[in-house]
């Protein structure tokens, strides 16, 4: 494909999120062969890592009475409440070890914080903070991007909403990609995707031209 400009951003491909973590996804592991070769085909590759501190707001357990999967309203709107997962330095916050992308240049650390989630790879869930990550993108002249990982209609769907925001030509690869789907969360992150003017792609579009 022709690379000018474009960059692949891979969200989240951690222990932590695939079968055997604290918030695994069914099956995410069977789309890393695939996101790998995908990343051959792209000169800027970014990852993302989901990294939190063990007191993080996120966590179901920080909060006194709820259980995974409730919400709560936080003064940045409604934050889903997670089984901890990802905490900064355990196994489970480092990468799967079958993603194979020695080339990528940046990982993005997200929701390092601990009163903020951060389900986008651009922005924190506040709306307020920036990761660095268009200032990064924009420096290396990229006005396009792809974006591949877990999970479709959390992290994926956050980030390639944002990427739009910011002004990028987007598109996430389907098959490249797994999702949580809590109550349609799936088929709602769709249509937000869409409305934001995300393009949806299958990876033979790049594998294949
Ligand atoms: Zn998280």
């Amino acid at each position: 494909m022709n690379q000018q400009g474009t960059a692949l951003i891979v969200v989240d491909v951690q222990n932590g999120f695939t079968p055997g973590g604290q918030l695994a996804v069914s099956d995410a592991d069977l789309i890393i062969p695939l996101i790998n070769r995908l990343a051959g085909q792209f000169e800027h590759v970014v990852l993302t890592q989901d990294w939190h501190p063990a007191d993080h707001i996120s966590f179901a357990e920080n909060h006194v009475g709820k259980q995974p999967f409730e919400t709560i309203d936080l003064d940045y709107g409604v934050q889903v409440l997670w089984p901890s997962h990802c905490v900064q330095g355990t196994h489970d916050a480092a990468f799967h070890p079958d993603l194979n992308i020695s080339h990528a240049q940046l990982v993005i650390r997200k929701g390092i914080h601990t009163h903020i989630d951060s389900y986008s790879a651009f922005m924190e869930a506040d709306q307020k903070t920036p990761t660095g990550l268009t200032g990064y993108l924009r420096e290396h002249g990229i006005t396009t991007v792809y974006v591949v990982g877990i999970a479709t209609d959390f992290c994926v769907a956050w980030t390639a909403i944002d990427a739009c925001k910011f002004g990028f030509n987007t598109f996430v690869i389907e098959d490249a990609t797994g999702a949580i789907d809590l109550n349609v969360s799936l088929q709602q992150a769709w249509g937000d995707m869409q409305a934001a003017g995300v393009q949806r792609v299958l990876s033979e579009v790049i594998l294949n031209p």
